[in-house]
């Protein structure tokens, strides 16, 4: 200890120290500028292990790592002073300034929890204690405005979103076109509301064999355009006053992140839409077109009333929901499509094998005409061949291969054959893509027990 506070003192700036300290693996000791705050730490110390993890991600952090008092404090203090360099840095993306100032491992990981909102709050209350000068809950709130307001400036181009997400999701071309061009139409609408423009919602329909990538394609593109994402199961809607989930359960998710009882933008996908076709049985009697109207009140509105059961009565929410865009899509496997020269009525051919449906085979299927008149959209996707599979199986960004490997932290190559009977396999099955991550699925679970992964939990 005497050896190390001696190398520190010939520091004379604090950012030398700082340095030093940075480099430093010997924790054994405290640079003497600290060592005053030695009692009061320990205290400090002593409630942190006592607090509860669940609600503080920093203790979390502390109790997972088993970081010893020593470590604990100077990790607190130098967190304050990148802190400190951080806000000053403007415009800045904590991720890139962590990589550029070289911090990495478990102090990037302390600092990223620090930047968290509930930790800060706790962890100003430390750093007063031993004597950190950051203003933590200032600069926290300055910190958390300028990331919004980044947020709110970014520029988004209809063509460099297609091409992320050309990445991710493979063939489905018109589709995707389609789905993006849908959703920027939304995004401009809701960007005219704030001159006080009011619009009709451009809703869109989507349908395709299962596995086909409907959810992903809409998921990614959330992802993409960093907007809230809900998936929703039509099949699972009772209609209301019903025992189970009825359609404005689809809202609780997003009525958490409400600004003035306005929804943020985002997308909410609701899935297995053929399941509710009129006349299709339901569970506990509730009838398919009841389900289907609440759903048509739901997506032809801008306001909602969101009701919310308490133990005495109810309570009402009233939201804005003109910025959520419904997707709604479902298989529609069976849908039975009438010749071209609509002379024969119905055949058998199923949707998979090709012409484009109108809003007329979804009414004739069993929709209602109220509903399919809200959709702007209508998007559909082909069945995927091999080589589409293939391609997916392949695809280096989050392709099934390729996750399972992440996960197992393994550079294992599966061989030619190997991949060849996997895609005939997931081909017959007719699930799609969906069948793909079953098969390396199975084809990775062995390794899960061969002991190479260690997880701490
Ligand atoms: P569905 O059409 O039934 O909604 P999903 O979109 O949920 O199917 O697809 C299931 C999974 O298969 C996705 O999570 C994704 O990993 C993969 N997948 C499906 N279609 C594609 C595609 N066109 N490109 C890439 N991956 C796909």
């Amino acid at each position: 200890m005497q050896e190390t506070t001696k190398k520190l003192t010939k520091y004379t700036s604090r950012a030398q120290l700082v340095e030093n300290i940075l480099a430093w693996n010997d924790w054994s000791g405290l640079p003497t500028r600290e060592a005053q705050y030695v009692q009061t730490f320990k205290d400090i110390y002593a409630r942190l292990l006592r607090s509860n993890a669940d609600k503080f991600p920093l203790v979390e952090f502390i109790q997972k790592h088993k970081l010893s008092q020593t470590e604990v404090f100077l990790l607190l203090r130098l967190s304050a002073l990148d802190l400190q360099r951080i806000m000053v840095a403007g415009n800045y993306q904590v991720n890139t300034l962590l990589e550029k100032g070289q911090i990495i491992g478990k102090r990037a990981e302390l600092l990223s929890i620090l930047i968290d909102r509930k930790s800060a709050l706790f962890t100003e209350g430390i750093f007063a204690a031993i004597g950190g000068r950051i203003d933590l809950k200032k600069n926290f709130l300055a910190l958390a405005t300028s990331q919004k307001r980044k947020t709110k400036k970014r520029t988004l181009n209809p063509q460099r979103v297609l091409t992320q997400l050309n990445k991710y999701v493979i063939g489905q071309d018109e589709a995707k076109k389609q789905l993006v061009a849908g959703v920027f139409e939304h995004l401009v609408k809701c960007a005219s509301a704030k001159n006080g423009k009011t619009f009709n919602k451009s809703n869109i329909f989507i349908s395709g064999p299962t596995g086909t990538g409907k959810t992903y394609m809409c998921e990614c593109l959330a992802k993409i355009l960093n907007i809230p994402f809900v998936h929703a199961d039509a099949s699972q809607y009772t209609q209301t006053g019903y025992v189970g989930m009825d359609v404005s359960d689809v809202l609780r998710p997003l009525a958490k992140e409400a600004k003035a009882g306005k929804l943020p933008i985002s997308i909410v996908f609701i899935d297995e839409i053929d399941k509710i076709r009129q006349g299709s049985e339901r569970e506990g009697g509730a009838a398919s077109t009841n389900v289907q109207a609440e759903l048509l009140r739901l997506i032809e509105s801008n306001f909602y009333r969101l009701e919310t059961k308490l133990s005495l009565g109810k309570s009402i929410h009233k939201l804005d929901i003109s910025q959520v865009l419904f997707v709604v899509g479902g298989a529609f496997e069976n849908l039975q499509v009438k010749h071209a020269d609509k002379s024969v009525g119905f055949t058998q051919e199923p949707v998979t094998k090709g012409r484009k449906l109108t809003a007329e085979d979804y009414i004739a299927y069993g929709m209602m005409p109220e509903l399919i008149g809200r959709f702007s959209y209508f998007v559909q996707l082909k069945g995927l061949e091999k080589d589409d599979l293939r391609q997916i199986l392949l695809n280096p960004h989050n392709g099934p291969l390729q996750q399972y490997k992440e996960l197992l932290h393994t550079s294992t190559q599966v061989s030619p054959t190997i991949i060849e009977n996997l895609l005939n396999e997931a081909y017959e099955r007719h699930l799609g893509a969906r069948g793909l991550h079953q098969q390396v699925g199975q084809l990775f679970q062995a390794q899960f027990l061969e002991n190479k992964v260690q997880i701490e939990i």
